[in-house]
Order: C-alpha cells, then sequence, then structure tokens
C-alpha cells in the first residue's frame, strides 16, 4: 500500500506496479500534492518549456494508471503496524491489509498561530495563493514569509493584486536568488524586512494586519498596514499525525529513514517524498524517494 499521491506516491506506484507487485494507492485529502496547487513547474526535468503543476501531477496519475496501478481515493485516517500485515483504516470504515507500507504523505502549509487566522479563515486568511488569489484581484494583500514559496506566491499575486506587502521576519530573503530578482522586480511588492504579524482586524473579513517592526531591538515600532488577504508562506509541517507515533520522527516531526534507503524504524514500512525530507523538499526529490522507496519494499517482499 501507497500512501499519498504526489510525485513520491505516483512514482512508488509506477514502479512497485511495474515491478509486478498488487500496490494499491491512497490519493488522500489532496489528490495530486501540493503541486496542484502551484503555479508554472520550471525546475522538473522533462519539460523545456516548464509545466503546469496540476498538469504534472495529472500525468503522473494516468502514467500510473496506465501501467495498471490501482489508484484509490479516500484518506488513511489511522493504521495499526504492530502486526503483519499492516491494516489500513480509511475515512468511512474500510480497512485495508498491506505486506509492506509507502508513506508518502507529504507536508501541509504551517500556521503563524495566532487566534485571528482561526477566526477569519476563508475570510481573507489563505495558505495557497494559486487557490484563492483570484479573489483578491485588484486588492491589497500581504504574504507572510521570505523563503521560495512566499517569493513565489508573492510574485503571482503581484500579477492579480494592486500591491503586494511581503513580511519577513529576517532583515534578508531566504529564498534563492532567482527567486529574489523576480520580486524585486515588480513594482507592487513591498517588502518589510524585520517584520513580525502579531494580529489581523477587520468586521467583515480581513482588513489589515497589525504588525511589529524591529521587535526587541531598541527601534520596535508597531505599525498596521490595510490588507484584504493574508497569505501564510512560512513552510510545511509533514503529514504524520495518523501514524499514532509508531514509526521514529526528528525533532521537527519528519518520518527517519535509514539514509540512503527508505526503511523507517518499522521494518517493512518506507518513506518517501516531503513527509521524510527535512532538507531538499523538491517534486524531482520527491520522486527519487519514491523510486527507491518502490525497490526498497520490492526488495523487502523478495525476502520474506
Ligand atoms: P522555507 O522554510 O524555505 O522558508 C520559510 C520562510 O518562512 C522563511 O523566510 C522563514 O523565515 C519564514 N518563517 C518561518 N516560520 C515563521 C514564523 N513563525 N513567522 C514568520 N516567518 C516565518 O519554506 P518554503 O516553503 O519557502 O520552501 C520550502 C522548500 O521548498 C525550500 O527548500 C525551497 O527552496 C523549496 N521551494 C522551491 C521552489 C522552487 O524551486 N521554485 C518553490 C517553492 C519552494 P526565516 O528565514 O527567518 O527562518
Amino acid at each position: 500500500m501507497i500512501i499519498g499521491s504526489g510525485p513520491a506516491g505516483y512514482t512508488a506506484s509506477i514502479y512497485t506496479t511495474r515491478a509486478g507487485i498488487k500496490s494499491i494507492l491512497i490519493e488522500g485529502l489532496q489528490p495530486g500534492g501540493q503541486l496542484t496547487t502551484t503555479t508554472t513547474i520550471e525546475n522538473f526535468p522533462g519539460f523545456p518549456d516548464g509545466i503546469d503543476g496540476f498538469q504534472l501531477m495529472d500525468n503522473m496519475r494516468a502514467q500510473a494508471v496506465n501501467v495498471g496501478a490501482d489508484v484509490r481515493s479516500g484518506l488513511v485516517t489511522a493504521i495499526d503496524l504492530s502486526q503483519r500485515p499492516f491494516i489500513a483504516t480509511l475515512d468511512g470504515g474500510a480497512q485495508i491489509a498491506a505486506d509492506t507500507v509507502i508513506v508518502a504523505t507529504g507536508a501541509s502549509a504551517k500556521y503563524l498561530g495566532l487566534d485571528d487566522e482561526k477566526k477569519y479563515a476563508g475570510q481573507g486568511v489563505s495558505a495557497c495563493a494559486t487557490c484563492d488569489g483570484f479573489f483578491y484581484r485588484r486588492k491589497v494583500v500581504a504574504v507572510v514569509g521570505g523563503g521560495d514559496t512566499a517569493c513565489e506566491e508573492a510574485h503571482y499575486l503581484s500579477n492579480l493584486c494592486s500591491k503586494v506587502y511581503m513580511i519577513v521576519r529576517k532583515n534578508y530573503l531566504r529564498a534563492s536568488a532567482a527567486m529574489q530578482k523576480r520580486v524585486m522586480e515588480k513594482d507592487n511588492i513591498e517588502i518589510l524586512f524585520e517584520t513580525n504579524t502579531v494580529g489581523l482586524f477587520g468586521d467583515n473579513g480581513v482588513e489589515g494586519a497589525h504588525l511589529v517592526r524591529g521587535r526587541g531591538t531598541d527601534h520596535e515600532e508597531t505599525l498596521d498596514i490595510a490588507i484584504d488577504g493574508f497569505f501564510l508562506a512560512i513552510g510545511h509541517q509533514p503529514n504524520t499525525a495518523f501514524l499514532g507515533g509508531q514509526l521514529d520522527l526528528d525533532e521537527q516531526g519528519y518520518i527517519v529513514t535509514q539514509a540512503p534507503g527508505t526503511a523507517t524504524s518499522v521494518e517493512g514500512v518506507f518513506a518517501a517524498g516531503d513527509v521524510a525530507d527535512p532538507h531538499y523538499r523538491q517534486a524531482i526529490a520527491a520522486a527519487g524517494t519514491g523510486c527507491r522507496a518502490a525497490i526498497d519494499a520490492e526488495h523487502y517482499l523478495n525476502r520474506q
């Protein structure tokens, strides 16, 4: 059983199916995973002009299905790794028994942890510019974060919105030089460095954000900005809750694998993609570990 339908899951599915293993892939809440909410992907080899993220994942799914993979919708809510075969429970109650499991559940967007993020959820707070940006055409928005995701989202929004603030807690961007350049070249993106968000306000959805600049320094100041949308782009949290603590995780919550292989702390369970990757977190890296997990699972089954 392969749990998850990002590049890692589909690649594992293609490899296991072609190896003659009966494998079932459970797609999860967001079929296709994180790439379905991004725009053009220019760094996945094989597409000289780039490829739309949704299209890339649709292609991977089609390729898996074409080689005979059993791709099923559903969400694995719990799994019992203490017995063989392993037993997974899906939403709706169905159970699936599997001799080996590949966990490829990826990661989900992080939030700052402000009460106001919950208060305004769906009313101006979003963690996906490509999903929700359309609602903010010709409006003013803020993107929190200074990494590649934040730059990509700010750039995307700058083509729709009248103005985009980037709220960056350090005095520099962590993003790659190429992404930084893209952002710097846009007249309607304003970067607020050394700035943290402490709250949101508005009677009718988000109307603004309370910010603190230079927190803890002698030039600390508070300021409010008027915005219609507040986008989080501060990284991701690996999706491991359904495992119920049965696999060893690192201090950030990523599944620990026995590199260079994909074996986890439970024999017969392998992990691939972002759920086990605190370092690279790239689509091509996820696809690569999906391939490795499939080969590791195949060898494991052969040994049994
Ligand atoms: P990153 O971890 O790279 O960046 C997160 C950003 O959010 C940092 O600027 C960080 O600040 C900030 N941040 C984190 N927590 C908080 C907080 N509580 N309050 C305020 N700011 C916060 O995550 P990304 O999602 O941007 O990228 C993940 C990986 O995916 C990276 O390896 C990236 O290169 C890759 N990626 C590549 C793309 C591409 O190649 N086109 C596109 C998107 C992602 P600080 O710097 O202070 O820690």
